[in-house]
């Protein structure tokens, strides 16, 4: 997983200290990489028709870090529970975001 180091913004590959500045990174990956692991468990319960748990997973991803995955995730479990408003603020978060790149 490639990571862009927060202190000098150099996209590093898969090693644990920043190669231009050696800003410790290991920490960020691993909140990362809980990020997506939480939007992976997401899909599989909203697959499974569990948007309740779909969303949980969705929030979890969304506090680790604010992805457009996640807001979309978040979309379409409040879109499955019939929650419009809701859906409908996450689907301006997914946009946002990547409005943002
Ligand atoms: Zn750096």
């Amino acid at each position: 997983m490639e990571i862009q180091c927060p202190s000098c913004k150099k996209v590093n590959p898969d090693s644990s200290v920043c190669i231009r500045c050696g800003c410790e990174l290991q920490a960020l990956r691993t909140i990362l990489q809980a990020a997506v692991y939480e939007i992976a468990i997401g899909r599989k319960k909203l697959c499974m028709g569990n948007p309740h748990d779909a969303l949980n997973h969705a929030l979890r991803s969304w506090h680790l870090k604010n992805s457009s995955e996640a807001a979309r995730l978040a979309f379409l479990a409040n879109i499955s529970e019939r929650r419009f408003a809701e859906a409908f603020t996450w689907y301006y978060r997914a946009t946002k975001k990547r409005e943002d790149r």
